[in-house]
């Protein structure tokens, strides 16, 4: 299959629609990352994504909907609260996991009675599910385990030829995924840290981190989110995440074990010897250039990437989550 890169506008928005409704699937932009768009009612277009991205078929789908009110129309319950987070926080990264209808099909859920809710922050996107009529289905549109393309070129490295369209939008701007939260009592449990941070929910609702979250699963527990066992955002490249507050400890690790193979992602590159790539100076910068410095990373041949860890408040728990996982939980401490 020919895999055409369109500029996002009317006509392309327009191409992309027609595609969709004939159940094929199409990569577009979105404020967090790219995404793997299908029409997320329809099982047949469902399972193209899955195949695509070589998903393991229980890590259920974000359906992606362009009005709150499109709720009422696939979620069995609709809570107060979650109405209230709407309100405040779409259209932007936050994912709200609900009750399903039997509308939705299980290959969606992922075999779950739940499914989960978002409105991306992207006015294209948005025209092009009102001209679908249907919810897009739309997990990340790299190969699954890979880090999550921030730019159109990046999904065509990972899905050229599996897929007929990408629609090309620029960078995105978030950087990371959503924030993906359950309902619990009289607030929400985050379940994926992400765009939206615990400190801004807290201003609304109560809010609990599920311990996975930062401390990963085993193989035989069972996961809340079941996206989160899976080894994840890694390049090729062994990844070492250093959790130190000291310059001088930091700069001498490094300078002390590099090789050229070496690549580091530091907040102050000034008297690191080995080679750097883009980092941020703090958490927001980092999650804009986390995926797309690990994608380079491993283009430039790297072996070994120390990457500088965040703290794990604000913003800097979803860079930290993201991380950890890329990093198969190998972390320095100094
Ligand atoms: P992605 O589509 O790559 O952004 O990943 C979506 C994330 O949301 C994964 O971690 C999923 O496990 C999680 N998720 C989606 N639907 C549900 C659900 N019904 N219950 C729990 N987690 C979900
Ligand atoms: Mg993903």
């Amino acid at each position: 299959m020919e895999t055409n890169i369109l500029r996002i506008n009317e006509e392309s928005i327009m191409t992309a629609a027609e595609l969709l409704k004939k159940n094929e699937i199409v990569a577009v932009p979105t404020e967090t990352v790219y995404g793997l768009a299908g029409n997320g009612l329809s099982p047949s277009a469902v399972k193209k994504i899955f195949e695509a991205k070589g998903r393991p078929n229980d890590n259920p789908l974000i359906l992606h909907i362009s009005s709150t009110d499109w709720l009422y129309r696939y979620a069995r319950e609709v809570p107060e609260l979650a109405l209230k987070l709407a309100d405040r926080f779409w259209a932007g990264p936050l994912t709200m996991i609900l009750p399903k209808k039997d509308t939705v099909p299980y290959e969606t859920s992922g075999g779950l009675d739940t499914v989960a809710f978002r409105m991306p922050d992207n006015k294209w996107t948005l025209k092009l599910i009102d001209a679908c009529g249907f919810p897009l289905a739309a997990p990340s549109a790299n190969l699954s385990g890979l880090p999550s393309p921030t730019r159109a070129g990046y999904v065509y490295n990972d899905l050229k030829g599996k897929i007929p369209l990408i629609i090309d939008g620029g960078i995105c701007k978030c950087g990371v995924e959503s924030t993906v939260v359950a309902f619990k009592d009289n607030g929400v449990k985050i379940l994926r840290p992400g765009g939206v941070t615990p400190e801004m929910l807290s201003e609304i609702c109560d809010v609990e981190i599920d311990r996975a979250v930062i401390d990963g699963i085993s193989d035989n527990e069972k996961a809340q989110s079941p996206g989160m066992k899976y080894k994840h955002y890694s390049p090729s490249a062994d990844v070492y995440l250093i959790e130190c507050r000291n310059r001088a400890r930091l700069e001498e690790f490094i300078n002390n074990n590099y090789d050229s193979k070496t690549y580091a992602l530091v907040r102050e590159t000034k008297n690191i010897k080995a080679k750097t790539l883009p980092y941020g100076k703090n958490a927001k910068t980092e999650a804009n250039e986390l995926f797309s410095s690990l994608r380079k990373a491993d283009e430039l041949g790297a072996s070994k990437i120390y990457v500088e860890a965040p703290g794990k408040e604000g913003m800097g728990l979803a860079v930290y989550n993201r991380l950890i996982r890329a990093a198969a939980f190998k972390v320095i401490k100094l």
